[in-house]
């Protein structure tokens, strides 16, 4: 018999106004927000890869009174750390812990795609354990050889990470099931499958963890399908697992990977904006063909357990969306700032249209802007939005 997976040490302190991923998740799932309990929503994962993004995140977070909750992938880290991830990773969160010092909301950080299978990954996660708030530890897939990894080898790579993370107050989330797409670099593969709930039960219970991705039938990246056939997920599949997951123990939320649902007004600003260039059809083609999630799909998510949703390839549209349009307003004005708020302004207004989505707003305070209001339009500036809607 295997010793009992060690539970998740929940008298940990963090940082000042920092909190396990956790410990945010399965709020948003039993519904609390201040002394109330009401409808259970959820926590976007924001993917952020530079500083102006950590920046709009927090904004948003303040502006609404959300849980917030960042994510890193590795190849993000790359990215903070001028090629170093373990730089990057304390670089990135002595940022972030020095906002949420003065910050009105609870913040958590936490390791997208984690790779414990290789040793320049393994390094970065160790690191992510001493330094962040929860990692993910993504061992379903074999990404040298593309090729699902055999169900024990997850369940042992998984608890290793449990054995050294729980007992220090981190949260892990366990993936099961292959998602297909492609995220980054990192993040590729060709092929999915669905979960499987004996599959569950036994990853569950073997691994101890309480954050768990299973699959049914997201993908990652922009082009979930053929262009004008809708994304259709196995919701019934997603409540048969809750159920199966609830029965073991009912503090473990799962995690959407792959859910973008994606903005049309970003997808007709950014479309505008290459009319007004010339020779741009085959990018304004790429643009029509994006392919995203429809929320009545993540809402149906969210009601089966599904209250930690990653949310990246929305956010990305947006940003390149707005500096089209920077471009095309102005492109001789010598000031990297300017272009960099236009990019960190719409960044936040689709971090804050993902929150109110999610139902993630008035959880530490009141919203300081009316969430009912907010009409998230590319066109108009941040601080008239935010006027307008209060
Ligand atoms: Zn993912």
């Amino acid at each position: 018999m295997k010793k009992q997976p060690p539970i998740l040490n929940k008298s940990r302190k963090f940082s000042d106004n920092m909190a396990s991923a956790h410990a945010l998740v399965v709020k948003a799932k039993r519904g609390e927000k201040g002394n109330t309990n009401g409808k259970g929503y959820a926590v976007p994962a924001f993917n952020v890869t530079t500083f102006q993004g950590i920046n709009a995140a927090m904004k948003a977070f303040e502006l609404l009174g959300s849980s917030g909750l960042m994510a890193f992938s590795n190849s993000a880290l790359k990215h903070f750390g001028d090629g170093d991830q373990v730089f990057g990773l304390d670089v990135a969160t002595s940022y972030i812990e020095k906002m949420a010092k003065r910050s009105s909301v609870k913040i958590a950080t936490h390791l997208d795609h984690g790779d414990y299978v290789t040793e320049p990954g393994r390094k970065v996660l160790q690191a992510a354990v001493q330094r962040l708030t929860s990692v993910m530890a993504d061992n379903s897939t074999d990404h040298a050889n593309k090729v699902a990894m055999p169900l024990q080898d997850n369940i042992d790579l998984t608890r290793e990470v449990v054995d050294m993370a729980h007992p220090v107050g981190l949260s892990v989330e366990g993936e099961l099931g292959v998602l297909a797409g492609e995220e980054d670099e990192d993040t590729k593969s060709d092929f999915s499958t669905y979960t499987n709930p004996d599959e569950l039960k036994q990853f569950v219970e073997e691994t101890g963890v309480l954050m768990l991705a299973p699959t049914i039938g997201t993908m990652h990246g922009p082009n979930k399908g053929k262009p004008g056939h809708k994304v259709k997920l196995n919701i019934p599949l997603a409540h048969e697992l809750l159920a199966t997951a609830n029965e073991i123990n009912n503090d473990i939320v799962f995690v959407a990977h792959g859910a973008s649902t994606l903005y049309p007004q970003v997808v007709e600003y950014a479309v505008e904006q290459l009319d007004k260039m010339s020779g741009r059809d085959e990018d304004k083609q790429k643009w029509n063909d994006f392919v995203g999630t429809d929320w009545d799909q993540i809402e149906g998510l969210i009601e089966a357990g599904f209250c930690k949703i990653n949310t990246d390839t929305e956010n990305r549209q947006t940003f390149l969306s707005a500096l089209l349009g920077a471009i095309n307003e102005n492109s001789a004005k010598i000031d990297i700032r300017w272009y960099d708020n236009q990019g960190t302004d719409a960044l936040i207004k689709s971090y804050i249209q993902k929150l109110i989505m999610a139902g993630n707003y008035g959880v530490w305070h009141e919203p300081k802007m009316n969430v009912e209001k907010f009409k998230f339009d590319l066109g108009i500036s941040l601080s008239d939005l935010i006027s307008q809607s209060v």
